[in-house]
């Protein structure tokens, strides 16, 4: 049985870290639980399992200080670690409880989605957790909860967290029958498939090759019959120039619809001029007199499996193994 270990973020960003100052649980409104700096003597201190979790962070650093309410579900249990004289929250759950965690915190109307595309996405996801555990073994953790990661239970539809009560995902999970599933894994050849996931791919997926510089033989692009989440964006000549220099255009090279280079040249202008300015790897340049128009479709990385197609796809009647080899060439579901 495989283990996760996920480190609670308490922000959307991941790069100004909280200075966690105390975590307090409580129980039927009553505060069981008070850890601080202080009086966490251990560096590794267990919380104990109350009936409802309820998480109450107090945090400071340079810029922002505030409270933060964390409601989990029961799945696993949580504790807390300090490291170099800071307090860092986690939960340990089951691989398959966290995987549904995933994919109830990935789709927005999970209730609404075919089956058989959700049947798609969860081997997906599972086959994305086995494949990049310990992403953040320096502080004792596989994953942290936000986009950086997978999402785990962090927007606003489930702060209400109505299923708080439930001992585990599978009760309220729309994929509760079908236990058969959980034991399959994604395979080329004899090895686990690394399967990247973007929310949409728009016009194109592409090789692995051009977006990462990393060939794998089954993460190969290709042009897709729908074009969904069309975007365009009015990069300024003087905003090009401060963030990537003038030149950067001219090393984009559009190879089967993707931008080679265009993961780099897309981080670093969102980084400056906010986020998902540049939506994805599949778009085309044209340049005015005072600035560039960049047109695109598609929201994410564009390698491997795409959650809207993979919805259309499932409508169109293909079943989940048939949606996986659609995007991931000559794998193997067992
Ligand atoms: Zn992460």
């Amino acid at each position: 049985m495989y283990f996760i270990v996920i480190f609670l973020q308490v922000t959307v960003n991941l790069f100004s870290k909280y200075n966690i100052e105390n975590i307090a649980i409580t129980e039927s409104g009553k505060k069981v639980v008070n850890i601080n700096k202080k009086n966490l003597l251990a560096p590794y201190y267990k919380l104990p399992r109350v009936s409802s979790v309820k998480i109450f962070v107090n945090f400071k650093n340079k810029r922002y200080s505030g409270k933060k309410n964390i409601k989990r579900k029961l799945n696993g249990s949580f504790f807390i670690r300090k490291i170099n004289d800071k307090l860092f929250l986690f939960q340990k759950l089951e691989l398959n409880d966290y995987v549904l965690g995933v994919l109830n915190s990935e789709i927005e109307d999970i209730d609404k989605i075919p089956l058989e595309a959700l049947k798609a996405f969860y081997l997906i996801i599972k086959n994305y957790s086995l494949t990049h555990l310990k992403r953040h073994k320096k502080i004792g953790a596989d994953f942290c909860d936000i986009a950086h990661c997978q999402l785990y239970y962090i927007s606003k539809k489930h702060n209400s967290c109505k299923h708080g009560n439930s001992r585990s995902e599978y009760r309220n999970s729309p994929l509760r029958h079908e236990r058969g599933l959980f034991h399959k894994k994604i395979y080329y050849h004899n090895t686990l498939a690394i399967t990247p996931y973007s929310s949409s791919c728009g016009k194109y997926t592409c090789d692995s090759e051009t977006i990462w510089n990393k060939a794998y033989p089954y993460l190969k692009g290709k042009k897709l019959n729908s074009v969904l989440d069309k975007w365009q964006y009015k990069l300024s000549k003087k905003d090009l120039i401060r963030i990537v220099g003038k030149n950067a255009i001219n090393k984009l090279i559009l190879k089967n619809g993707c931008v080679k280079n265009g993961e780099n040249f897309r981080r670093k202008i969102n980084q400056n001029l906010g986020w998902n300015k540049i939506k994805s790897n599949v778009f085309t340049i044209k340049e005015f007199k005072t600035y560039y128009l960049i047109k695109g479709s598609g929201f994410g990385h564009n390698v491997g499996f795409c959650i809207k197609e993979a919805i259309l796809l499932a409508n169109q009647r293909m079943n989940y193994k048939e949606i996986i080899k659609y995007f991931f060439k000559n794998v193997e579901i067992r």
